[in-house]
């Protein structure tokens, strides 16, 4: 009996879908998407007791590992004590220090507990802090699923071909202008013609949401510059690639700094809490103190800030990013000489703990040219990646991520699955 199967049956008869979030369905790679019981250091079973190499780590906040001993301690001594009180908790205080620690451009931060909740509120606040209404994304990046957001957007929407959702109304989406990403004329262009009514620009300094793309160190860079000259409030999306990138996010990766950064994920080891934060100047207009109101009764609860000290405490010893970097750069080195010896288009990107994977010759720089990929060959590979017990997000779309806890012998076996794999889809 195929428990997995049995339990999709289940779950789509009372859920849409039979999931909580679409990516999980496996719509765009086809077959019956695995229900998993347990999961332990780079490892989970699903309900057939099969178990996989994990590489999407809950979507990115695993990266110490599954069930890290220090993690699931703090979270069982935090339950032991109430799961949550609305009232302020020390845990708090000290989430809000490391954070303000780790990263330079955060003066003053608030918990949430989801990084829809941070993009949102950040969006908010932006546009409290300057007066002024309209917002700049970029193609291909996701920001959680607020209304302002879900135009052409990555993730989900683009693994179910729709970039942009049904329900937004138009009066909200005509304040949301998007832009191609990494390009720099573009930028200049909407500055010279409409800076002064600009709130905020938002995004993904490398775009996890449709795959993976940095962005460029000059588009970087004149971001940062026209935000700052024209009074725009520049928000960094670090939901992903805070602290799963680097010791200092992107932010460090490209030395510029935001004003307003969304975090999310990994400061929550795999429990709800995300935050935004930024310059204390700005983050004086949010409510108890300014006219800008957010508010949330999870907010900072204690048994998930828990869970998020415990892995931060862990993400800012020494020579951790050392470490996950040779992983992921072993990993890549591997499947690309699978790929070449198969005679597959293939390219690699990554950062730290965050990776991709294309069917190009060429990484691509661009939402168009991720587009122009071969992502027809990923359903295949995927399922023979899975097949041999490897465990790849379920979509050409999404990055992937290494976790401190992945060995040698699982990159060498995941390698070994890779070249089944590569072979069976040339
Ligand atoms: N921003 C980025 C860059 C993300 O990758 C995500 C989720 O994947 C979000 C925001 C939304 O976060 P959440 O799913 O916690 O609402």
């Amino acid at each position: 009996m195929n428990q997995n199967q049995i339990l999709f049956d289940r779950a789509s008869k009372t859920s849409p879908g039979g999931v909580n979030s679409p990516v999980r369905a496996f719509r765009s790679v086809g077959g019956t998407p695995r229900f998993i019981k347990r999961a332990q250091d780079a490892y989970f079973w699903d309900e057939n007791d099969v178990r996989y190499i994990d590489y999407i780590g809950s979507w990115g906040p695993i990266i110490v590992g599954h069930a890290h001993p220090n993690v699931v301690k703090a979270v069982q001594e935090a339950a032991a004590k109430g799961l949550g009180f609305g009232t302020p908790t020390r845990a708090e205080v000290e989430m809000a220090e490391l954070l303000c620690d780790m990263l330079p451009s955060l003066e003053q931060v608030r918990l949430v507990s989801s990084g829809t909740e941070a993009t949102m509120s950040a969006i908010r606040l932006a546009r409290g802090f300057t007066g002024r209404d309209v917002l700049v994304k970029f193609e291909g990046c996701y920001h959680g699923h607020s209304d302002s957001l879900l135009v052409k957007a990555g993730s989900g929407l683009l693994t179910l071909g729709n970039p942009s959702s049904a329900g937004v109304p138009v009066a909200v989406s005509k304040d949301t202008l998007v832009l191609p990403y990494n390009d720099v004329d573009a930028l200049k262009t909407l500055f010279k013609d409409k800076g002064d009514t600009l709130a905020a620009v938002i995004l993904e300094p490398i775009a996890g949401n449709m795959n993976f793309v940095r962005a460029r160190p000059e588009f970087m860079r004149t971001l940062r510059e026209l935000c700052t000259e024209y009074g725009t409030v520049l928000i960094i999306d670090e939901v992903m690639t805070g602290f799963r990138v680097g010791e200092q996010c992107a932010q460090g990766v490209y030395g510029v700094q935001a004003d307003l950064t969304t975090l999310g994920k990994v400061i929550g080891g795999g429990m709800p809490v995300a935050a935004f934060g930024g310059r204390a100047d700005i983050m004086a207009h949010m409510a108890p103190l300014g006219g800008v109101y957010q508010a949330g009764t999870l907010s900072g609860n204690p048994v998930a800030v828990a869970a998020g000290l415990a892995t931060l405490n862990i993400v800012r010893q020494d020579g951790f990013f050392d470490n996950l970097r040779q992983k992921t750069t072993a990993l890549l080195a591997g499947f690309s000489a699978a790929a070449h010896d198969a005679g597959v288009p293939f390219s690699t990107e990554m950062e730290g703990g965050m990776f991709g994977l294309f069917f190009s010759n060429q990484a691509p720089q661009s939402y168009a040219e991720v587009m122009a990929s071969r992502v027809d060959l990923f359903p295949a590979f995927f399922h023979a990646m899975l097949d041999e017990g490897v465990y790849l997000a379920p979509s050409a779309f999404e990055a992937g991520f290494m976790s401190a806890a992945h060995t040698d012998e699982d990159i060498a076996s995941t390698i070994a699955a890779a070249r089944k794999a590569f072979a069976a889809i040339s």
